[in-house]
C-alpha cells in the first residue's frame, strides 16, 4: 500500500512527527493531522464526484500551500488524478491544457480568479472552487466532510498528470502512476540522501516534477518535514535557510534561483552552512556559478531529470565530487537503466555523444491523450529523452544539449550549449542563447543572442575575438545579435523555437 499511499504509512509509524510547515502562515501539520486532512479531502471529492471520481482529473491553479499537498494525496487516495497547473501561464496558454485534461474540478487561489473567470467557458461541466476562507472554500469543504476510505490498491493507476515545461513546443501531459511516483521518490531519496531527519525547504512550484515529486513527495514518503514557501524571494529563502531553529537540511534551486541567491545583498555563506545539500537542476548550469559557491565552501550538486522520469542523474553530495567533475550531472539514480544511443540506433560508450534512453519503474507509461507523441517517444519500452549526453571514464555523465537544438555546420555537429558556455564566460555577457539556422554555404550556422551586463559596451567584433580563442571555426556564431532579454519558459528555460522562428524566412 505504500506506493499508493505513503502518508497512511507514515501516520502509523510516526503520527506526531511534523510533516508540513507553511512559512506564509506558520501553519503546521503532524503526519496524523495530515493523514486526517487527506482522508477528509478524499471524502469531499467522493461527495462531490461520486463514482465519477475514479480517474477524474482535479486541476489546481494555486501557489504552494499545505492544501496543495493535501489535495494531491487525496486525489491519489480516492483514485482521482491531481493536475497542478502552472500559474505563470496566461489564460491563452492554460486554455489548451484545460481542454486536454478536461478536469471535473478546478481549485484555484483568489489571486488567479480573473484568469479562471476567463477560462470558465472552456468547459461548462467543470466545477470551480476557491482556496479562500469562507464556507464555499476548499478548507471549509474539507473540514465539513467525513473521511473517505482509500480505493483498492493499484499502483498502476494514474495519480498525477504533470504538464512539461513546453520548452520545445506545447506542454504535454505526462501520466504519473502511483508506481512511477513511488520509485521517483525512492530514486531521489537515494541520490539526495533524504530520510526521516530531513527538513526540506520547497519554494519551487508544485506544478513541476522537481517541486512536487523530488522535494515534496520524497520528503513526505521518507517521513521528513516539508517546509512550504509560496513564493521565491532571495531574502525569504535566505532567512529560512539561516533559521537554525527550523534547521533546513535540503534545498532545491533551479540555476536562475541559485544565481539570484548568490547575487543578493543578503547572501552570506553562513546562511547556508546548516544545509546538508544545495541541489540545483532542470536546466544547464554555468561553471562560474558552481565555482563561486565552491569558493564559499558550498557544493552546488547538479541533477538532471524530467517530468517523464523524475530524477535521472545526480552529482553525489560531496564537495570533492563537485570539484573534480566540472560540468557533470553525476551518476545514475539506482532504479533506472540508461542507454546512450548514437546514430543508427547503436549503443555508444567511451565518451561518445548519443541520445539518453531510459527504462525503469519511475518512467511514465506515456502522454495523456497523445498516442502519436507517446509512440514517437518510446522505442521497445525505452523512453527517448531527446537529450544528448555522454559518459566519462569514471562513470559520471554529462548533458551535451537537446537533440532538437543541435545543428550541423559544414558536416560537423554543433552543440549550442558548448558555444553558450564559451560566450557566457565573457565578463560583459549576462545572458546568451545560440540557435542554428539554415545557411547556403554550410547547411546550417549559429546565431548568438547576447544580453550585455548593464553598462557594458562590448562590440560584436570583440565577442567574435573571444570565440576565436576558444572555439573551432565551425562552432563560432556567424552572427551576434544584442538583445534586451532572451525568451524563456515560466521555469526559466530558453525557448529556442521562438528564436529560430525569428529566422523562419531567412537563409544566411
Ligand atoms: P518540453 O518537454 O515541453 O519541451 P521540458 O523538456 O523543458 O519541456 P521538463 O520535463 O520540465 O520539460 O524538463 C526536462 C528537461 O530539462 C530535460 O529533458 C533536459 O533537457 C533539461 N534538463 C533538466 N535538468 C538538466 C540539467 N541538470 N542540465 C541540463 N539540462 C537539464
Ligand atoms: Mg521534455
Amino acid at each position: 500500500l505504500v506506493a499508493n499511499d505513503p502518508i497512511l504509512y507514515r501516520a502509523h509509524v510516526a503520527p506526531d512527527r511534523q510533516a508540513l510547515f507553511e512559512i506564509a502562515t506558520g501553519r503546521q501539520l503532524s503526519y496524523a493531522e495530515l493523514d486526517m486532512r487527506i482522508a477528509r479531502c478524499g471524502g469531499f471529492l467522493k461527495d462531490m464526484l461520486g463514482a465519477r471520481r475514479e480517474g477524474a482529473r482535479i486541476a489546481m491553479l494555486a501557489r504552494n500551500s499545505i492544501d496543495s499537498i493535501v489535495l494531491a494525496f487525496a486525489c491519489q487516495r480516492v483514485g482521482a488524478v491531481y493536475v497542478p497547473l502552472n500559474w505563470r501561464l496566461s489564460a491563452a496558454e492554460l486554455r489548451p491544457i484545460l481542454a486536454d485534461c478536461a478536469p471535473a474540478l478546478l481549485v484555484h487561489d483568489e489571486e488567479f480568479s480573473a484568469v479562471v473567470a476567463s477560462l470558465a467557458d472552456a468547459d461548462p461541466e467543470m466545477a470551480v472552487i476557491s482556496t479562500a476562507d469562507g464556507p464555499a472554500g476548499l478548507a471549509a469543504r474539507i473540514e465539513a466532510s467525513a473521511s473517505a476510505d482509500p480505493v483498492s490498491d493499484d499502483a498502476d493507476r494514474a495519480c498525477v498528470l504533470l504538464y512539461t515545461s513546453g520548452t520545445t513546443g506545447q506542454p504535454k501531459g505526462v501520466v504519473i502512476t502511483g508506481r512511477n511516483a513511488f520509485y521517483a521518490a525512492v530514486n531521489f531519496s537515494f541520490v539526495g540522501e533524504i530520510g526521516p531527519a530531513s527538513v526540506a525547504l520547497c519554494d519551487l512550484p508544485f506544478f513541476h516534477t522537481i517541486g512536487l515529486i523530488a522535494v515534496a513527495r520524497t520528503t513526505l514518503m521518507l517521513g521528513g518535514t516539508l517546509v512550504i514557501s509560496d513564493r521565491f524571494t532571495p531574502a525569504r529563502t535566505l532567512a529560512a535557510l539561516a533559521d537554525r531553529e527550523r534547521a533546513v537540511t535540503h534545498y532545491f534551486a533551479v540555476p536562475q534561483i541559485a544565481l539570484a541567491l548568490r547575487n543578493d545583498p543578503a547572501y552570506s555563506a553562513a546562511a547556508l552552512s546548516g544545509l546538508h545539500a544545495l541541489f540545483v537542476g532542470g536546466a544547464p548550469l554555468t561553471q562560474a556559478l558552481i565555482e563561486s559557491y565552491l569558493d564559499d565552501g558550498v557544493a552546488l550538486v547538479n541533477g538532471y531529470g524530467m517530468s517523464e522520469a523524475g530524477t535521472v542523474l545526480h552529482v553525489p553530495i560531496d564537495r570533492r565530487a563537485v570539484q573534480d567533475n566540472p560540468g557533470s550531472v553525476g551518476l545514475p539514480a539506482p532504479l533506472l537503466d540508461i542507454r546512450i544511443v548514437g546514430e543508427g540506433g547503436r549503443d555508444v560508450g567511451g565518451g561518445e555523444i548519443g541520445e539518453l534512453w531510459l527504462r525503469g519503474p519511475a518512467v511514465t507509461p506515456g502522454y495523456w491523450n497523445k498516442p502519436a507523441e507517446t509512440a514517437a517517444a518510446f522505442t521497445d519500452g525505452w523512453y527517448r529523452t531527446g537529450d544528448l549526453g555522454r559518459r566519462e571514464a569514471n562513470g559520471f555523465y554529462r548533458i551535451v544539449d537537446r537533440l532538437k537544438d543541435m545543428y550541423i555546420s559544414g558536416g560537423e555537429n554543433v552543440y549550442p550549449a558548448e558555444v553558450e558556455a564559451v560566450l557566457a564566460s565573457h565578463p560583459d555577457i549576462l545572458d546568451v542563447a545560440v540557435v542554428g539556422i539554415p545557411d547556403i554555404r554550410w547547411g546550417e550556422c549559429g546565431v548568438a543572442y547576447v544580453v550585455l551586463r548593464p553598462g557594458a559596451a562590448t562590440t560584436g567584433e570583440e565577442i567574435a575575438g573571444h570565440c576565436v580563442a576558444k572555439l573551432a571555426a565551425f562552432k563560432r556564431p556567424a552572427r551576434i545579435f544584442f538583445v534586451e532579454t532572451i525568451p524563456r519558459t515560466a521555469s526559466g528555460k530558453v525557448q529556442k523555437h521562438v528564436l529560430r522562428q525569428l529566422h523562419s524566412d531567412e537563409t544566411l
